[in-house]
């Protein structure tokens, strides 16, 4: 903790006092251009690995980046992306797993239910993914199945994403597009797939995000339009 208040007390110091305009700024309200959807997971900071300010990622959080299909419940996620889209006319949603996901490690071992049987009720909305990488990959295993997994996982929340009445609108319409994101921690790369289903395919491999940032060389991530 007291590291915490160190840093609540060289923020002010520092980052705050020399970015007072925007912080005077974004107390007048918000308008992010991308919604993040990611992992909790601690080694993931959506705002340092885009290179993002405070006001530019509006951002959901939960174990796995998973995205419960629309009417499976009342949570926050499914508030989260509404008011993204309506409230806040957010066209750009991207979906971002990573390497060592312990959540899908969970899903994949499916031993979690006497333990912690909130995370294993909540990993069932990745049963799809567990399924198609179960039925379509015997031959693999270790740590490449686990990435088959962490990268399939994506495409299937993608889906989900797509069963709200507010994604579709604006999907039929054109006015909304959804980004597959895969963070390596290792590398500090991003990997970026399809958002289109099965079979999967790497659109970008890391070399290429390289080509990709250099489309517009300096610009942030939220530059896409
Ligand atoms: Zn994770």
């Amino acid at each position: 903790m007291r590291k915490l208040i160190k840093g609540l007390h060289q923020f002010q110091c520092n980052y705050f006092s020399s970015h007072r305009e925007l912080f005077e700024r974004l107390s007048e309200g918000q308008h992010p251009r991308i919604l993040f959807i990611t992992c909790c997971d601690s080694r993931i900071d959506p705002n340092l690995i885009t290179q993002t300010q405070p006001g530019e990622l509006f951002i959901i959080r939960n174990p796995g980046n998973i995205i419960p299909p629309y009417g499976a419940t009342k949570g926050g996620e499914g508030a989260a992306i509404e008011y993204a889209i309506e409230a806040l006319s957010i066209k750009q949603i991207v979906v971002c797993g990573h390497s060592h996901c312990g959540a899908i490690e969970g899903l994949l071992a499916g031993n979690l239910k006497e333990q912690m049987p909130l995370v294993y009720d909540w990993l069932k909305y990745a049963e799809a993914t567990r399924r198609i990488i179960k039925e379509n990959y015997p031959n693999i295993e270790g740590e490449n199945l686990l990435n088959l997994a962490i990268e399939e996982n994506v495409l299937v929340q993608i889906e989900n994403l797509r069963s709200y009445p507010s994604v579709a609108a604006k999907l039929y319409s054109g006015q909304l597009n959804i980004y597959a994101w895969v963070y390596k921690i290792e590398t500090g790369g991003v990997v970026v797939y399809s958002a289109e289903r099965c079979p999967i395919q790497v659109k970008h491999e890391e070399e290429d995000f390289e080509e990709w940032q250099a489309i517009s060389p300096g610009e942030p991530v939220m530059s896409w339009d």
